[in-house]
């Protein structure tokens, strides 16, 4: 993979027809940073075409540009044209093209130049012919952000975009709070208050719009499906079909939830498994040295962060939720 300066010349050069795609079901900093970048590009003439790979939560429907992010689940035909005309896709947040479900085959025999921008663990270098992996950045968006702030056109960040690359920081640092909440980001997001980002419209966007199904839902969750391990340090909230139907759960409702037993003194690792259509699919979260990211790759198919990681099984939840139980023997130091 060659280092992200030399995409400048490519971008600065002719116009292109240009795809930027991100994770499955994409949280604030994969939809953030790739509406971001695509008022970024779209100052240079380029055909841009943002593709998902699945839906995405509605609280992200107020971003810029969103009204036209192609579900490639939902209306597969138009995706795929769009990578297969692409000259240039850019990745963003994720690393192996398996993030991307099953808009990886296509990915994988287009013949464009990939461009990847990313913090996670463990890339996938070499699905890429250009691009950065850097985790020690908080998130995609400030990446996103030093992107623009290292090219010759360092002023070219709107309002539009800064909303958005905001959306991307603030959500990946659990509000400025976690440890990759460098001085850079600090300054960052000052940056972006300069040319009058209004901060506190964004919070408003992404945390109070929700129905009240889901505080509901949060509240069985909490009283009913949580299970707290002292000896292990762990808690677990395993979410059957049947909860999610009985609550009118939809994409996004969940987002967050495995990250409030990490409120309970002494829990260090929080877990919570979701009983999805085609798979059971686990966040992992955790507090100080336990990582995450080795765990989730070990045991469940997956991987991220040290301290914040995802996975997924085939089995079925019980089953799953049993090999859990069974997985925390054999971690236990880690967790003491
Ligand atoms: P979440 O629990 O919010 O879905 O994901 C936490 C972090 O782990 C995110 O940075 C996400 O990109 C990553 N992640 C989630 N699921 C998977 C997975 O199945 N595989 C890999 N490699 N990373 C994942
Ligand atoms: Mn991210």
């Amino acid at each position: 993979m060659r280092e992200i300066k030399e995409v400048y010349p490519l971008i600065q050069e002719g116009i292109k027809k240009i795809v930027i795609t991100m994770h499955q079901k994409p949280d604030p900093d994969a939809m953030g940073s790739a509406l971001g970048l695509k008022l970024f590009l779209a100052g240079f003439g380029h055909e841009l075409t943002v593709v998902s790979p699945t839906n995405w939560p509605a609280f992200l429907n107020w971003m810029p540009g969103a009204e036209a992010v192609i579900d490639y689940e939902a209306n597969p035909f138009p995706a795929i044209k769009a990578v297969e005309e692409a000259e240039m896709i850019f990745c963003l947040d994720f690393n192996t093209l398996s993030r991307t479900k099953n808009l990886a085959p296509h990915l994988e025999k287009s013949t464009a130049i990939k461009v990847l921008i990313d913090h996670h663990q463990q890339p996938q270098s070499e699905s890429f012919q250009f691009g950065v992996s850097d985790t020690g950045k908080s998130s995609t968006a400030e990446m996103v952000y030093d992107f623009i702030k290292q090219s010759d056109y360092p002023e070219r960040i709107s309002i539009e975009a800064a909303e958005c690359l905001y959306a991307g920081v603030m959500s990946d640092t659990g509000s400025f709070r976690f440890e990759s909440t460098t001085a850079d980001v600090h300054r960052m997001i000052a940056h972006l208050k300069d040319i009058g980002l209004e901060h506190f419209r964004i919070h408003e966007y992404i945390y109070d719009n929700y129905l009240e199904n889901r505080l509901r839902f949060i509240g069985h969750v909490l009283s009913n499906r949580m299970e707290i391990y002292y000896e292990y340090n762990t808690a677990l909230i395993g979410i059957s079909k049947k909860d999610l139907l009985r609550f009118h759960i939809k994409t996004g409702d969940t987002e967050g939830l495995v990250n409030f037993p990490l409120s309970i003194q002494g829990i260090k690792l929080a877990a919570l498994v979701i009983d999805r259509d085609e798979e059971r699919k686990w966040s992992f979260r955790s507090k100080g040295q336990f990582n995450t990211n080795e765990f989730a790759r070990k045991y469940f198919n997956g991987g991220g962060h040290f301290n914040a990681s995802g996975g997924r099984s085939d089995e079925s939840l019980d089953d799953t939720i049993d090999r859990f139980k069974a997985v925390l023997k054999e971690v236990e130091d880690q967790l003491k």
